[in-house]
């Protein structure tokens, strides 16, 4: 089946051949866009959907999401909008909840979080493990994560659990070992918390060297709550992505600057716990490819929202509509190394969202209104 979407008052591509066009339409055959030209000009189709004049863009890549877990941490949240500060400690709260959840359990929050998503416009999403923290239970975290997105990230290094307390170099070994050859079936990714409380440079770098060796893709959540070795770590490593960027060196802007490891910025993070927002106008600056993720989590983000994010990262990041809309598109798609997604050029996957706006513009101009009209997903109107 084709569909001819037609009637695109501004049609945003994130291709530079292509830049953005007016009076547009587009050709979905299938899963793949087949055609993208000026509306008067486009072939028949099977089908047809006249969005009258509103703006179309590249679904949302949202590539740093928590989505399997259980219960949530709403009076956490309370406390800390009323003065407490957040330290991470809560994950081990979220753990105690995932790890007594039955697979069904699970598997229904997911998919909740997930059509959310797509609600919003989020047509590709990674999803993390990271609240199970025993090989059964990571295994069982991205076994779920798998049956609805390719993007799946092992987090094992999440924290130290409990049961672990004082013996940090043993969950190490176990999460660079054992937990990483049991997931690996399941995983595209692994993933790091580097972070003081969590995981220092060098239990970072083993586990993300192990994970490399096995096959995955590396990724790392860096230098969120205060500076740390994280950044330097993943541009070293030649990671993906390194996570946060909330509290930089120039040394950190530089080794970014000058690698292809992608900035991926997450403001619902510093939103929700009542903290400064990363630099994304120094970052852009210098040269840093700049992604927007949600974070998605029950203790520190509890967001699924993109049009949230890029609103945050206009008003608070400095970054323009403009720039915020390509980082929450093409962005996440850099950080997730796909070029077949963020992007609307033919032969890129079928996946795009109509606003009920005339311009991108509006993502960030009118914060909190649902401007979703349609989101088509692998060709398909959700
Ligand atoms: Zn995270």
């Amino acid at each position: 089946m084709s569909l001819l979407v037609t009637g695109i008052g501004e049609l945003v591509t994130n291709d530079p051949a292509t830049g953005t066009l007016h009076d547009a339409a587009l050709v979905a055959d299938g899963e793949r866009i087949a055609w993208i030209g000026p509306a008067a000009q486009a072939p028949a189709a099977d089908d047809r959907l006249d969005v009258q004049g509103r703006a179309v863009i590249p679904g949302f890549v949202d590539s740093h999401a928590h989505p399997v877990f259980a219960g949530d941490r709403a009076a956490e949240f309370a406390a800390r909008m009323a003065g407490e500060p957040y330290t991470g400690g809560g994950i081990r709260t979220t753990v105690a909840a995932t790890r007594a959840a039955g697979d069904d359990d699970l598997r229904s929050g997911i998919r909740r979080l997930l059509t959310e998503m797509r609600r919003q416009g989020t047509t590709t999403v990674e999803m993390k493990s990271g609240y199970g923290l025993t090989v059964a239970d990571e295994v069982r975290s991205l076994r779920l994560a798998a049956e609805v997105t390719p993007e799946t990230t092992f987090l094992g290094a999440h924290v130290v659990p409990a049961e672990y307390a004082g013996r940090p170099d043993d969950y190490v070994a176990l999460v660079s070992g054992p937990m990483l050859e049991a997931v690996t079936p399941y995983a595209r990714w692994v993933d790091v918390f580097c972070e003081r409380g969590a995981f220092d440079g060098d239990q970072a770098r083993a586990i993300l060297t192990a994970g490399a060796k096995a096959g995955l893709g590396l990724r790392i959540h860096a230098n969120q709550l205060g500076a740390g070795p994280g950044v330097r770590l993943a541009v070293e490593l030649g990671a993906a992505s390194a996570d946060h960027c909330t509290h930089l060196s120039d040394a950190d802007v530089d080794a970014l600057a000058g690698s292809d490891t992608v900035a991926t910025l997450l403001p619902g993070a510093e939103f929700s716990t009542r903290s400064p927002y990363p630099d994304a106008r120094r970052l852009l600056d210098a040269g840093v490819t700049v992604a927007l993720a949600t974070d998605c989590n029950p203790g520190s983000s509890y967001t699924t929202s993109m049009p949230f994010c890029i609103a945050l990262a206009v008003r608070d990041m400095r970054m323009t509509p403009a720039e915020a809309v390509w980082a929450a598109t093409a962005g996440g798609a850099r950080a997730l190394r796909r070029d077949d997604v963020g992007v609307l050029r033919v032969g890129a996957r079928a996946d795009l969202v109509v606003l009920d706006a005339p311009s991108h513009l509006h993502l960030a101009y009118r914060p909190g209104v649902p401007l979703i009209s349609t989101v088509l997903h692998d060709g398909v109107p959700q």
